[in-house]
């Protein structure tokens, strides 16, 4: 039986018990994690492993999973990582997972989910898909990920002769809200390098994500009661609203670029008689276009706060990640097992660059080499969310293979 089929039940398994758990992120919150709820599914985590028989399986003070499955002692350490938290972005409470076993290729599966706007399902014809119920995202993004990591472990201690590299499992929280590494303690997890399964389509591998900077814009006016306010008030919300009309619209926006064109994208707008801020995010594979970005945005709003000698402007920045490309050509076998992990399950690997970010963007620039594996879901931070099972099979064989690959003597130099 071909690894992957071997794999199947086990992965869908662990991840209809995983999405049921509601592990929603929050961005506005001020705790670590975000929600305490994201730990529901992070106990669960320790036990399952423990139970696995990894022994130190923990849970660490910032509320990440860490666990070894020995291996070659001899060979490096390899570190596999996923997130337990789902994004913010769409109603997460009372995940009722639907298996649609043997698909037929062009049925609509939850009310906006078809093949004429997810075209990749028509090519999953046969297969066994995943959704919601269509009122709640699913969390492939990235339990899918979750139950790969612990079904290609499960199968590596039920299959103990077979040789592998000596292996970190971590699971984050908060990578949602941009924070799932603020804690990672890269000593204590002690990898050499690592891989994210946190991608989306099989056979990709991602070397190369977004630089990414937030910056908070506030502007200040002047406050009178409006019905005295003649020739003094000078409303801030009416400034904020003048520097987003002064954004550029058929360029530079992510509604108008693509591929490795960067784009600055107002993420919220807050404001009252007394201030408004806009927070917004620069976005580009290139450090130096990002450079310009916040060069050309802070203009664009030191441009309105001179519209009026008592108006100001204040900003605020966030180096958010940093693209991961540069760091990991230099360390170019680590993408190389990945690719070879990937032909060996009978995928023709390719390497994708990502519009985004991934744990790995941060773990990458403080050290620690983390490209991102595909984990077979789609249509992420939506209710539209769906995942194949074939795919979550051949992604969780994917980690098995790499793990035996990073054993082979070839790579013991890593
Ligand atoms: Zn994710």
């Amino acid at each position: 039986m071909a690894l992957a089929d071997e794999l199947r039940d086990d992965v869908l398994d662990r991840f209809l018990r995983y999405v049921r758990i509601d592990t929603q992120s929050d961005r506005d919150s001020d705790t670590y994690p975000s929600t305490a709820k994201q730990l529901n599914l992070s106990h669960l985590l320790v036990t399952e492993l423990q139970e696995l028989g990894l022994a130190d399986a923990a849970l660490t003070e910032y509320g990440y999973v860490f666990a070894t499955l020995p291996g070659d002692p001899d060979g490096p350490t390899v570190g596999l990582l996923a997130h337990v938290d789902v994004s913010p972005d769409a109603p997460a409470d009372g995940v009722q997972p639907q298996v649609h076993a043997n698909y037929d290729g062009v049925s609509e599966l939850v009310p906006g989910l078809a093949p004429d706007n997810s075209p990749l399902l028509a090519e999953r014809k046969g297969h066994d898909i995943v959704t919601s119920d269509g009122t709640t995202l699913l969390g492939a993004d990235d339990k899918a990920g979750v139950a790969e990591i612990m079904a290609a472990v499960a199968y590596l201690v039920r299959h103990g002769d077979v040789p592998h590299a000596t292996t970190r499992i971590g699971f984050t929280v908060d990578e949602e809200t941009g924070h799932g590494t603020d804690h990672f303690d890269l000593g204590e997890f002690g990898a050499d390098f690592a891989y994210t399964f946190d991608g989306s389509e099989v056979g990709e591998i991602e070397n190369e994500t977004f630089s990414a900077v937030e910056l908070k814009i506030t502007f200040t006016g002047a406050f009178v009661h409006p019905g005295y306010a003649k020739g003094k008030l000078v409303n801030p919300i009416k400034l904020a609203a003048a520097f987003v009309d002064r954004l550029p619209k058929d360029t530079l926006s992510p509604e108008t670029t693509e591929g490795m064109e960067g784009f600055v994208h107002p993420l919220t707008i807050r404001g009252d008689a007394n201030s408004a801020t806009v927070t917004i995010y620069l976005r580009d594979h290139d450090g130096d276009k990002l450079e310009e970005q916040d060069a050309f945005v802070r203009r664009l709003a030191d441009e309105v706060a001179a519209t009026d000698p008592r108006a100001r402007v204040t900003f605020e920045r966030w180096d958010q990640y940093r693209n991961m490309r540069e760091k990991l050509d230099e360390r170019p076998e680590v993408v190389e097992a990945a690719l070879e992990a990937t032909r060996r399950v009978g995928l023709e690997p390719r390497l994708m660059s990502i519009r985004g970010g991934t744990d790995g963007s941060r773990l990458t620039e403080m050290g620690l080499p983390t490209p991102n594996v595909f984990a077979g879901g789609n249509e992420f931070h939506s209710v539209r969310e769906w995942a194949s099972v074939q795919d979550m099979a051949l992604a969780a064989a994917t980690a098995v293979e790499l793990l035996k690959t990073l054993a082979e003597p070839r790579w013991r130099t890593a």
